[in-house]
């Protein structure tokens, strides 16, 4: 008889050891047969494709999971310096493909659905886009958390997961109209819960103070708690085995929630109430650049900003994996295994909230918690628009997060210590640059709390910095895109045709991209580069048709505008432009003309009444002009419904020109420029955000750039603008706008846009006016190049040569090097599932 197994033993038997990982297309095709029967519960009679693809999404995980164990565990082995992103806003779009290609699985996948009669990519496309983000700041989060991954940082993305993510658009007789995104209805297969990691978030209540001295560790009473179950997501890196974690925190009432209702026998009650708790994590707020000051708002920052410093406070304290018990104990090098990264003021409670933990629960003394925050804490700046700013209530404050006030009127006390130090007896200062701001309603101006960045809404800040010798603090970080999303996943014949000529290392150093500028004028490569935006423009022209029933010619030049509507991305200067076209067209029928489809796609904030007025607008014109039969092919207009980021992979490889036309001096960064370069499209576009920078790499060149700079919109503004004078001036401008206002566009409601055009000449804050002639002109260059291919396409390489410093992987390897204080290894395998154990 055998020796019976100890205990040690029998344990040794829960293992993956023996399991085969999946390698060829064979294992996939049995991997996805298993998981159709098993986890599904569907044979192939009854599956439907959302089915089919769910069994992919398995089988794709599978060959992750593994990995991601692993990485997990090498980072308990190796201890390395930890970085949290923390944000609000995470924009991931769809998983499955991205996963494949960084795993470098596409092919035998690809292989293996066709092997079995199924098309992968009307797989994909069952899958809902994660749109747990407004625009560009939630993408950025998601294009880092490629970066960090592939650049192999122990890092984290930390955020809410949303019920609802952002409105699905639906566009009903012109006007968009709003459906809640239901995104998680057939569940995701990619997310984890993990319910042995809950934490309890408290709200209101009240604060007991040692010898009434904030300093001291406090006691904060009588609240009301609320529970963050976190789910968990991988995020892998490109070909190096590492996958990280974003967690996500969903609200979950408390066991006792509402008990005196269900003592009182009001049971049902007492679990509809419990709504009221799980309202935190129910739906994203569908604000793009704008702060609404909703305490519901309030309530999800600071619920992801609490449940994630304890998260990150218990990982600082353990030490092995899997290990609960406290192995570091003091908090003196916690800046040195820590690095916590706020994405905009939106989490910046993260700031009071630390130091809490580490005086009242820590007991760490006050002064040291302040220095350890400040050494751990960094944030970044996203907006210039002041409306965008976030300024909360103090009397919001005082009663969702009364120990948090205290702490913020401390962390102001020394600032205005230091403000007094520098600027003696200016007692302005003291008034400008207090976090409290006392003019009307008193405020907490969050980014006065969290500041870093330099930049003229801070200038009195940048100016201490300086006098204290603190410059190095503020920094500027110039954006970037990952160029597997944005080029290998979107575009794999571009890439391809890049790869041919370069070889592959661009995948892990775009700025190899460089290497093509010696190809740009060889015939065969041009004609290479046409074919291939040739056949995505035909994909895109295909999938229009199907999805929104339009008809348009992908021989004309595709002029692509998306983005976020909002003033001051001036849809409206483009639509200005269309009506200008169409004048021409119709004054001119028989000149030569550049056949063009405009295309404009993007959400308004649901309660953005001018914003949804352009998009009326818009369609409008498309209306008028896509119906007049002397127009034809000549002049087509396209509102892209429902623009996402699934969208946005669909239409970024197919663009000839990628409009970015905000007024100088109003978009801090942009990153959908970068990926329109990267695809090689042109732009024009102002010297505004970071278009200046995408203009420098080119020398200046094989860019359109038009209007107006800073420093004039600066001078007009001076000077005293008023529009009704470049209104009067120009004959172009003032024949759109009157034909707008007498309803030419709105033939059944001819007043609808007058008030509009009555309002835009008194108060055109984002001087449209005064950039429309410069703008029709540089639109006219525009088609004037377009007539040339070969030279169109040689400056199209240009741009996509030129487009390497805007990979996230160089954002991220400056953060890591010159905030995070860690050294990232692109490139460099960590031991994957089947290498040994140390
Ligand atoms: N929306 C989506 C779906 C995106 O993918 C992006 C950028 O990548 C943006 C918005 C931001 O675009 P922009 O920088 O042009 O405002």
């Amino acid at each position: 008889m055998a020796t019976p197994l100890t205990d040690a033993d029998k344990r040794k038997q829960i293992s993956v050891r023996g399991v085969a990982p999946l390698e060829g297309v064979d294992d996939i095709k049995e991997a996805f047969n298993r998981h159709l029967h098993f986890t599904l519960v569907k044979d192939r009679n009854v599956a439907t494709s959302d089915d089919f693809y769910s069994a992919l999404a398995h089988t794709v995980k599978d060959n992750m999971v593994g990995r991601w164990i692993r990485t997990q565990q090498y980072y308990y082995e190796k201890d390395p310096k930890r970085v949290y992103y923390l944000s609000l806003e995470f924009y991931m779009g769809r998983t499955l493909t991205n996963t494949m290609v960084n795993l470098g699985i596409q092919e035998q996948c690809d292989e293996a659905m066709y092997q079995l009669g199924l098309n992968i990519e009307e797989l994909e496309e069952q899958e809902e886009d994660a749109g747990l983000g407004n625009g560009g700041l939630g993408r950025l989060a998601a294009c880092f958390l490629d970066s960090m991954a592939t650049l192999g940082l122990a890092a984290y993305g930390y955020g809410i997961r949303y019920e609802y993510g952002i409105f699905n658009q639906r566009i009903h007789d012109g006007w968009q109209t709003e459906e809640p995104d239901d995104w998680l209805r057939n569940g995701c297969v990619w997310e984890r819960a993990r319910p042995e990691y809950a934490v309890a978030v408290h709200f209101f209540g009240s604060v007991q103070n040692e010898n009434g001295d904030w300093q001291k560790p406090s006691k904060w009473r009588n609240t009301q708690a609320v529970i963050a179950l976190p789910y968990d997501t991988p995020t892998p890196g490109y070909g190096n085995n590492v996958v990280n974690t974003m967690r996500l925190w969903s609200a979950r009432a408390t066991r006792g929630f509402n008990l005196n209702l269900f003592n009182t026998g009001d049971y049902i009650q007492s679990v509809f109430d419990r709504n009221i708790a799980e309202n935190i994590s129910k739906v994203l707020y569908p604000n793009d650049n704008f702060f609404e000051g909703k305490e519901l708002r309030l309530k999800q920052e600071y619920f992801v900003v609490c449940a994630t410093l304890q998260d990150i406070v218990r990982r600082y304290k353990s030490s092995k994996f899997g290990c609960r018990d406290s192995v570091r104990t003091q908090f003196d090098q916690f800046h040195e295994k820590v690095a916590i990264q706020l994405n905009d003021t939106h989490p910046a409670l993260a700031i009071p909230e630390l130091i809490r933990l580490l005086v009242d629960v820590e007991e760490v003394p006050f002064d040291q918690a302040f220095e350890i925050t400040k050494k751990t804490c960094a944030y970044t700046n996203h907006t210039v628009l002041p409306e965008a700013l976030e300024r909360w209530p103090v009397k919001m404050l005082e009663n969702m997060l009364p120990r948090h006030l205290q702490i913020i009127y401390l962390i102001n006390a020394r600032h205005l210590k230091d403000v007094a130090k520098v600027f003696p007896n200016d007692s302005s200062k003291l008034r400008e640059m207090s976090l409290i701001e006392e003019d009307g309603e008193k405020r907490v101006n969050m980014a006065y709390l969290a500041i870093i960045i330099i930049d003229d809404t801070f200038k009195n800040f940048y100016e201490m910095s300086c006098r204290l010798g603190e410059t190095n603090k503020w920094q500027n970080k110039t954006n970037g895109i990952t160029p597997r999303r944005w080029l290998l996943l979107c575009n794999p014949s571009l890439a391809q045709a890049i790869t041919d000529k370069i070889g592959d290392d661009w995948h892990l150093d775009l700025t190899k991209l460089r290497q093509l500028e010696e190809f740009a004028s060889d015939k065969s490569f041009i004609r290479q580069i046409a074919q291939i935006k040739q056949e995505n423009k035909e994909r895109l022209a295909t999938w229009l048709s199907q999805s929104q029933g339009v008809k348009i010619d992908s021989k004309a030049m595709f002029d692509i505008h998306v983005k976020r509507i909002h003033e001051y991305k001036r849809q409206l200067l483009n639509a200005l432009h269309m009506v200008h076209l169409y004048n021409e067209i119709k004054n001119n029928p028989d000149k030569e003309f550049t056949p063009r489809v405009i295309m404009v796609g993007g959400k308004a904030a649901p309660g953005y009444h001018t914003a949804k007025k352009i998009i009326k607008l818009i369609n409008s014109i498309a209306d008028i002009v896509n119906n007049d039969p002397l127009v034809g092919d000549r002049l087509k207009i396209v509102y892209i419904n429902n623009y996402r980021v699934s969208t946005a992979e669909k239409v970024t490889p197919a663009c000839d020109l990628s409009e970015q036309i905000s007024t100088a001096g109003t978009e801090a960064s942009g990153t959908g420029n970068m990926k329109f370069m990267l695809n090689g499209a042109l732009t024009i576009g102002t010297l505004d955000g970071a278009n200046v920078e995408m203009s420098e790499e080119m020398g200046g060149k094989n860019i359109f750039i038009f209007g107006m700079k800073v420093e004039d919109v600066e001078a007009l503004d001076k000077k005293g603008y008023n529009p009704q004078d470049f209104y009067n001036a120009s004959a172009n401008l003032r024949r759109a706008l009157d034909q707008i206002r007498a309803g030419l566009f709105s033939p059944k409601q001819p007043d609808l846009f007058s008030g509009f055009v009555d309002d835009l000449l008194k108060w055109d804050r984002f001087k449209v006016c005064a950039d429309f002639d410069a703008y029709i002109a540089k639109q006219e260059e525009v088609s004037e190049l377009y007539k040339d291919e070969d030279e169109w396409t040689r400056q199209c390489i240009m741009n996509v040569a030129a487009a390497g410093k805007f990979s996230s992987d160089r954002t991220i390897h400056d953060y890591a090097t010159e905030i995070w204080g860690c050294e990232p290894s692109p490139g460099q395998r960590i031991p994957g599932p089947a290498d040994a154990h140390p």
